[in-house]
């Protein structure tokens, strides 16, 4: 494996090295890695893909400054997941490295409502920041496949949205979340988390199985509510939302008819973590290319 931390070197690397006819596979990630990033790059890998991983913790998609100060740093630990995985290349870029011109925001990035709605509500400027950054990593890397987590649902159509707005012929590739055996869903987050909490979060795990079990056409707000009480009884103290939504446009269904694929999303706080999920409501399994 190997690292670089400027883009230029590794433009010159990729250049040089790269056939022209190998695809190259890209993995953005914050660090502080788990196995749930290592199966993107297992499926960068499993496409033949020369892999590339980028840790960088990116501050323009923190709208709380603290929030980014605690963010867990392992460095050491993810480059050794990352060398046993079969990555072939990380980028460790500086702030300065991918901001030369600082992180105030120079442009937007036209993302309508999606940026409005669930975590754009509850994070202002969240996903602007993360379009910020993808574009600069993409432009840097040229990648031919990009790997997302399924873990980020509404990012994953932001992020589709951006390489669309682009014009890069760029596939996207979104991988489904892989959880503990408890059914929480690994996160850099839960590092963060005391055992006891660690074992309450799995509600969200639960509320959004609760949805999926019991879901019948017709007003959805009773199961939204009985999802909420499954969260603030397992100590949740604060929930941003648990909303289900159109699985294709993530507009919130208040009424289902039965036939359009829906998925459920929470947000909520335990300990003062702020953990986000969702699950596909219908069709079987929780891989949403398969409902
Ligand atoms: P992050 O480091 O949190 O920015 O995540 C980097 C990438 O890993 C994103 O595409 C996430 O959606 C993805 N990811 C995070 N957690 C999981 C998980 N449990 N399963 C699959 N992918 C994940």
């Amino acid at each position: 494996m190997i690292l670089f931390k400027t883009a230029e070197s590794l433009g010159q690397y990729l250049a040089k090295n790269i056939a022209e006819t190998r695809k190259t596979g890209f993995v953005p990630t914050m660090g502080a890695l788990h196995n749930g990033h290592l199966e993107l790059i297992r499926a960068s890998k499993q496409r033949g893909a020369f892999t590339v991983c980028s840790i960088f913790v990116n501050p323009t998609q923190f709208n709380d400054p603290k929030d980014f100060e605690k963010y867990p740093v392992t460095i050491d630990h993810d480059l050794l997941l990352l060398a046993n995985s079969g990555c072939d290349l990380v980028f460790l870029p500086s702030v300065a490295e991918i901001y030369p011109a600082g992180t105030v925001l120079t442009r937007a990035f036209d993302l309508g409502y999606l940026e409005t709605i669930l975590e754009g509500r509850y994070r202002p400027g969240h996903f602007q920041g993360v379009c910020q950054v993808v574009h600069r990593l993409l432009e840097i890397v040229r990648p031919q496949i990009l790997f997302i987590g399924q873990k980020d649902y509404q990012q994953c159509m932001v992020i589709s949205k951006l390489v669309a707005l682009s014009g890069w012929n760029i596939e996207i590739e979104i991988v489904p979340t892989l959880r503990e055996p408890s059914g929480l869903a690994l996160s850099s987050r839960n590092l963060r988390l005391t055992p006891e909490n660690k074992t309450a979060a799995t509600a969200i795990y639960h509320s959004l199985q609760y949805l999926k079990q019991s879901l019948q056409p017709g007003p959805l707000e009773g199961y939204i509510e009985q999802a909420r009480t499954m969260l603030v009884q397992a100590g949740f103290e604060k929930i941003d939302y648990v909303a289900i939504a159109d699985a294709g446009t993530l507009m919130e269904t208040t009424n289902w008819n039965g036939n359009t694929r829906l998925v459920g999303l929470v947000a909520a706080f335990i300990g003062g973590i702020r953990l986000i999920d969702n699950m596909p409501l219908t069709g079987a399994g929780e891989d949403h290319r398969k409902l």
